[in-house]
């Protein structure tokens, strides 16, 4: 099948990236220093300074092309941070590596076979980023790499050089001129090139009328400095995610796809074709490809078959960094009878870095509470703070935060500024948390639609 292989317009990656905003808003970063060290209370992250610390030697590697086609798993209670920090590490990237978020059970879709889906989550999270390409054109101003085979130097450097004249193109050499002999040349200079030693002399604009080539012998070739303006510019580079690359070059979806969202199942010989071109463009130097970072949440949701094809996936040559957290202790891994540390199978355990997340302290949910009533421009009295501070406690750093909101709509009724103690406690009336929750399940036992079915069921860490 012929094609034109093309890799689109950075537009359309912020159409289908998907980002999560409300509950981790408040998210700006890892919040370490420069030695990686975590700050108590930086870029919206509290406390877990082993976890952040942890993430931040990932990341570092990950920018630094060290660690593509590795695992981590964060693992831990629930409401301890995991997704908070991997969002932090998702912060701290440069704005062109793909980060992509999928929550396990996303996987299990009518469209698409599972395989799919998490082939498609993978090659959402490679970036190929791509050097503008330039044609000559009447009047266009064009950006030359310079050769530096041209006097076999070390030094180049790039420039930009408007011109209507393809034959400037070959004599662009002198280009290089302004790096190696530091000085200005304009329009019109003549420059020698030395064939055996490189060395580049600037003979200046009246060298062109002086006819005095001979005297410099055979070996010195002579470059006149184009007419027009030479300048620096800054190279344009557009970073597309390879599955964007499948899905524009996809026969049977079209990039309109993109917009729906809903891309269906891309055929494995168009991957393959895409991924000789990406290839080809990366060995002309037009292309790199940029590993970034897969997050699967509730990992333990995935089955076995899905843990085989990670396996595997993780060791192909396009693989970004994949992130795996779980909030389970001992659990089935489905698809199997088996029960096996956070429901992942040990294969798949061996391969992975393990960060533990832990519960944070009083001060820590205080701080945290603080951080998410600036986000969410909520005031609470100095007694309601306490008060949610050891609610959250009792029940879940997560429905606490949630009683934020709820907090401020009970005291708006009232018509106050600030949430009080009252309000909170109304709110807390109105919403169960998951211990009172269960102990409400009891009592009903009987009258609800369906029981449990009996068994064990995966606890909790
Ligand atoms: P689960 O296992 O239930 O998925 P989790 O460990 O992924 O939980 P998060 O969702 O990250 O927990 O945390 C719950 C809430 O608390 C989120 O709103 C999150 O942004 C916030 N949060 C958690 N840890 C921190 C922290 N260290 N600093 C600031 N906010 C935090």
């Amino acid at each position: 099948m012929a094609m034109n292989i093309t890799a689109g317009t950075s537009e359309l990656r912020d159409v289908t990236k998907m980002e999560r905003i409300g509950a981790h808003s408040h998210i700006r970063g890892l919040g370490l220093d420069d030695r990686l060290e975590p700050r108590a209370n930086s870029q919206g992250l509290v406390g877990q300074a082993k976890a952040r610390k942890a993430a931040g030697m990932i990341l570092k590697m990950v920018q630094e092309g060290k660690i593509a086609g590795r695992a981590m798993l964060f693992a831990g209670p629930p409401s301890t941070g995991k997704t908070a920090i991997a969002l932090g590490m998702a912060q701290s990237l440069g704005s062109d590596v793909p980060f992509t978020i999928i929550t396990a059970s996303e996987v299990f879709s009518l469209s698409m076979s599972k395989t799919e889906a998490l082939t498609q989550a993978f090659r959402r999270s490679i970036g190929v980023r791509i050097k503008e390409e330039t044609e000559l054109i009447e009047g266009q101003v064009v950006e030359i790499q310079i050769d530096r085979s041209l006097t076999g130097a070390t030094k180049t450097g790039k420039l930009t050089i408007k011109t209507t004249d393809m034959e400037t193109v070959y004599d662009l050499g002198m280009k290089m001129i302004e790096a190696l002999t530091k000085e200005k040349v304009l329009a019109g200079d003549v420059i020698a090139i030395d064939k055996t030693s490189g060395k580049v002399t600037k003979l200046g604009r009246s060298f062109a009328q002086s006819r005095d080539y001979d005297a410099m012998g055979a070996d010195t070739k002579f470059v006149q400095c184009p007419e027009g303006e030479i300048q620096k510019r800054k190279e344009v580079v557009h970073t597309v995610s390879l599955h964007e690359i499948d899905v524009i070059n996809s026969r049977t979806q079209g990039f309109l796809a993109l917009f729906a969202g809903d891309t269906g199942e891309i055929k494995p010989e168009l991957r393959n074709q895409i991924n000789a071109k990406v290839a080809e463009w990366r060995e002309e130097g037009k292309a790199e490809i940029v590993p970034g970072i897969l997050f699967i949440d509730e990992v333990h949701m995935l089955d076995i078959e899905c843990f085989s094809f990670l396996n595997r996936a993780l060791e192909g040559e396009l693989a970004p960094l994949v992130i795996m957290a779980s909030n389970r202790g001992m659990a089935r891994i489905r698809g199997t009878k088996f029960r096996s540390p956070h429901g992942l199978p040990v294969d798949l355990l061996d391969r992975v870095l393990i960060v533990s997340t832990k519960p944070y302290t009083e001060d820590e949910v205080q701080q945290i509470i603080q951080i998410r009533c600036q986000e969410e421009d909520t005031q609470l009295t100095p007694d309601a703070l306490t008060v949610l501070t050891s609610m959250s406690m009792q029940t879940t750093l997560r429905y606490a935060l949630n009683l934020i909101a709820c907090g401020k709509v009970v005291a708006r009724k009232r018509k106050a500024e600030m949430v009080d103690v009252e309000d909170l406690r109304r709110a807390y009336t109105y919403f169960m948390d998951e211990k009172r929750s269960v102990q409400w399940l009891k009592e009903q036992q009987g009258s609800l639609v369906f029981e449990e079915v009996g068994g064990k069921e995966d606890e909790l860490m």
